[in-house]
């Protein structure tokens, strides 16, 4: 079971939706599959279509977690005319096997998805998320 705070979720949603049309990325941190604070970063890839966090940025982040014996909990990103369910690049660079990887899909107007999934034998599995109040 992943837990994340309604709070975060609520940082995520408001992120995906001012980075339209663009997607956005960040990562939650925490410990174990416990989240407790959010790293937004900046969508540098081309076009409206993916996303590619900042290396620099991401390479920083990385650096001051471990320091802080923090573990990376979840690296999400959005869809801004899809669904919340991993695209076929999606599977492709799922590059960090023991982060949860969240997807809020947008497609639907004024209602948001989010959903997780997690890397099982080379393939993506949606695992059940607890939000928290
Ligand atoms: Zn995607």
């Amino acid at each position: 079971m992943w837990i994340i705070s309604r709070t975060l979720v609520n940082k995520i949603l408001a992120h995906a939706q001012r980075s339209l049309p663009r997607e956005c990325v960040g990562v939650l941190s925490g410990h174990g599959r416990e989240a407790s604070d959010w790293h937004p970063l900046t969508n540098v890839a081309e076009g409206d279509h993916t996303f590619l966090a900042d290396a620099t940025e991401q390479i920083r982040l990385f650096k001051e977690l471990r320091a802080q014996e923090r573990d990376v909990v979840a690296i999400y990103h959005s869809h801004p005319r899809g669904s919340a369910s991993p695209s076929s690049l999606d599977r492709e660079l799922a590059a960090y096997p023991d982060a949860l990887m969240l997807i809020v899909g947008m497609e639907t107007d004024g209602r948001l998805e989010m959903n997780g999934f997690m890397t099982r034998d080379g393939t993506l599995e949606a695992v059940e998320l607890t939000i928290r109040d």
